[in-house]
């Protein structure tokens, strides 16, 4: 008999196997991302089938064979009933699921991304600031820990930290007014830029605090998808759900 390993996680991802098996794909503190088999998890009395459904937070009791995870048992921590009020709350959080298994690695330390997709489905509670803001936070927020981060606080050409007046999407960063002479890059407002580099150096319990005026929110929202489109070259298939909202 292989030994029992405990692990604690969010789901991020379920697919039925078969005709009664799951394999889920876990975000866990211990071994990054994880793929686990719930053998039988489909039969509706079987004890694993309430526990193995997309964004609830477990601590499971795993056994790894030469080739696969099974799951053995779980205990549920956090159902995160609030992620499944409404459909804007469920598309939301499955994109950011799915984004958060695009960006992550089996056997790394990925507790970055796990601790952001909890302040995320925090904020996603509270409500103070809106899904869309919330959504653009997250991406910039995720590239940073994926090691794409945008550098806002020097010139991405020379270096220089003063001046930093237009941002280059393609070289990930900030221009100052004299590489931007060229004319290279978008303007960017100085109240857009201390945005950027709030979101990019401020702790995460933080990372969620802050209401923008519209205009600014706007051209925020804008620059992040626009930096994210240029360097994920992925199709989430839940992002198609969230441009129909
Ligand atoms: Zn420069």
């Amino acid at each position: 008999m292989s030994e029992q390993t405990k692990v604690t996680g969010i789901i991020l991802s379920v697919y039925p196997v078969g005709e009664n098996d799951r394999r889920l794909t876990i975000l866990t503190k211990e071994r990054g991302k994880l793929q686990v088999f719930a053998r039988g998890s489909r039969r509706p009395k079987h004890p694993l089938f309430g526990v193995t459904q997309p964004l609830i937070y477990c601590e499971f009791m795993v056994t790894d064979t030469r080739n696969y995870t099974y799951l053995n048992s779980a205990e549920c921590k956090d159902y995160f009933h609030f992620l499944k009020d409404n459909l804007e709350d469920i598309y939301y959080s499955s994109y950011f699921a799915e984004v958060a298994e695009y960006f992550t690695m089996e056997g790394q330390d990925e507790r970055n991304i796990l601790n952001l997709l909890f302040v995320t489905f925090l904020a996603m509670k509270k409500k103070l600031i809106p899904l869309s803001l919330i959504r653009r936070i997250y991406e910039l927020k995720i590239l940073q820990f994926a090691g794409f981060g945008l550098q806002c606080f020097q010139c991405v050409h020379c270096g220089n930290d003063e001046k930093l007046i237009r941002i280059s999407f393609e070289d990930g960063g900030m221009l100052c007014s004299t590489c931007a002479a060229k004319g290279q890059g978008r303007e960017v407002d100085p109240s857009v830029l201390y945005v950027l580099q709030f979101v990019s150096s401020v702790p995460l319990n933080q990372l969620y605090s802050f209401a923008l005026k519209e205009t600014i929110e706007k051209e925020f929202e804008w620059i992040v998808n626009r930096y994210f489109t240029i360097h994920v070259e992925h199709k989430f298939k839940s992002a198609e759900m969230l441009a129909i909202l």
